[in-house]
C-alpha cells in the first residue's frame, strides 16, 4: 500500500522507501556503470525497477515528494553532465515477453519497457518474427529505442516501425493506452521527447517469414556494426544527428553522416583529457577511463566550431544530455 506522505515527520529517503520498498532505494549512487560512456555521475536517490507496478510506483513517489525523475534504460544513449543527480533516477530493469495473438502469418507481442533490445532480436529472429533483424548489437532496451525511435540505415529500419500501440503514464501517474500514431515517430524522434511520459510495455505486430532470412539479415548488420564502429570502448554511440537532406544538397555531398563531417573536419582521433573522436568512427566519442565534463564540453565545442567553420552546418546531440 501507498503511504500518505502529508503530517509525516521522516525525511524524503524515508519517504521513498515508504513508497518503493525499505531494501530498495539507495542514496547517493554511483550511476557511472550503467552509462555506456561511463561518464561519472551519482544519483541522489536511485531504484531499481523490476516490475510494471515498480515503474508506476516510482513515477506516483516521484510526484507525491516532489523529485525530478529520470528513467534509464541502457544508458547507451544518456550523457550526464552534471556530476550529482538530485531526485530519483530509476533503472529499468523489468523484462517481460508475451504473445498476445497468433496466426498463420502474424504475431502480436507484448514486450515490457525494461527488456533488453538485442535479446529480443536474437529472439525474434529464432521465431522468424520479422522487423527487429536489423537491430542486432543496438544496445539498451525496448522504452529507450521507443524513446529515441531508434534506427538502422542499411537499409532504413525504425524500431518504431512495427509498434501497434504502447500503454504509457505520464507524470502525473495517469496510464493509458496508446497508437503508433501517438509517437509521431520520425528521425531520431519521438513524441514522447516532448510529453515526457514514461512507456510501461509495447505491442508490436510482427509478420512471420523464414528465419533463415532474419539471420542472414541479422548478422549482415552485425558484421557491418563490427566494421565501421569501434567495439569493446565506453560510448554512447553516434554523438550527433545526421545532417538534413537540405544541407546535403546545399553543400553537394553525397552523405548526411555526421561523422563524415567530422572526418573530413580533421577531428579524427582528436583527444581531450581522456575523451577521444574515434579513430575508426568520427561521430563516435570514447571515454578512453576517467573522462571529465569539462573535457566533454572542450571537444564538444571543438568538434561543432570545427564543422561549422568548413561546412557552415550547426551539428545537433543525438544523444540526450542530462
Ligand atoms: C555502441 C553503440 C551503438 C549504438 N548504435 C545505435 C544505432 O545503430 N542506432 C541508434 O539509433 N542508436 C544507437 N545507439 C544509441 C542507443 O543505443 C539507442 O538510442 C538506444 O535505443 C537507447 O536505449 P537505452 O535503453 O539505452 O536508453 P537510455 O540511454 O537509457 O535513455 C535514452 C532516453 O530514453 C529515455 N527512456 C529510457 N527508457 C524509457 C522509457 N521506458 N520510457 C520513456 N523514455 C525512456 C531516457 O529517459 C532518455 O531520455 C548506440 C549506442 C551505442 C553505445
Amino acid at each position: 500500500m501507498i503511504p500518505s506522505i502529508t503530517g509525516q515527520k521522516s525525511d524524503v529517503s524515508d519517504k521513498l522507501r515508504g513508497f518503493l520498498g525499505k531494501e530498495r532505494v539507495q542514496k547517493q549512487k554511483d550511476i557511472t556503470p550503467y552509462l555506456t560512456l561511463h561518464n561519472q555521475a551519482s544519483a541522489q536517490y536511485f531504484f531499481q525497477a523490476e516490475s510494471k507496478n515498480d515503474l508506476i510506483n516510482a513515477v506516483k513517489a516521484s510526484r507525491a515528494l516532489g523529485l525530478s525523475l529520470l528513467i534509464m534504460g541502457g544508458g547507451s544513449n544518456l550523457v550526464v553532465f552534471r556530476k550529482d543527480l538530485t531526485g530519483l533516477v530509476v533503472r529499468n530493469q523489468f523484462i517481460n515477453k508475451q504473445v498476445l495473438v497468433e496466426d498463420k502469418t502474424h504475431v502480436e507481442l507484448s514486450v515490457s519497457s525494461g527488456y533488453p533490445v538485442t535479446r529480443l532480436v536474437l529472439e525474434t529472429v529464432v521465431c522468424g518474427w520479422e522487423g527487429f533483424e536489423y537491430h542486432l548489437g543496438l544496445p539498451g532496451t525496448v522504452g529507450g529505442a521507443l524513446y529515441m525511435n531508434s534506427k538502422w540505415t542499411k537499409p532504413v529500419s525504425y524500431f518504431g516501425d512495427q509498434l501497434l500501440r504502447a500503454e504509457i503514464i505520464n507524470l502525473q501517474g495517469k496510464i493509458r493506452q496508446v497508437d503508433r500514431s501517438y509517437f509521431r515517430f520520425a528521425y531520431d524522434y519521438s513524441f514522447l521527447q516532448k510529453t515526457k511520459e514514461l512507456v510501461l510495455e509495447a505491442i508490436f505486430c510482427l509478420k512471420k517469414i523464414d528465419p533463415f532470412v532474419l539471420k542472414k539479415r541479422s548478422e549482415e548488420a552485425a558484421q557491418y556494426r563490427k566494421q565501421t564502429q569501434p567495439m569493446g570502448v565506453a560510448t554512447c554511440g553516434c554523438f550527433f544527428k545526421n545532417i538534413s537532406e537540405i544541407d546535403r544538397l546545399r553543400l553537394g555531398l553525397a552523405t548526411t553522416s555526421a561523422g563524415y563531417l567530422i572526418d573530413k573536419a580533421g577531428l579524427k582521433g582528436k583527444v581531450v583529457g581522456d575523451f577521444m573522436v574515434s579513430p575508426k568512427h568520427a561521430n563516435f566519442i570514447i571515454n578512453r577511463g576517467q573522462g571529465k565534463s569539462k573535457d566533454l564540453l572542450l571537444l564538444l565545442q571543438e568538434i561543432k566550431s570545427r564543422v561549422k567553420e568548413k561546412y557552415q552546418v550547426d551539428l545537433q546531440e543525438e544523444v540526450i544530455i542530462v
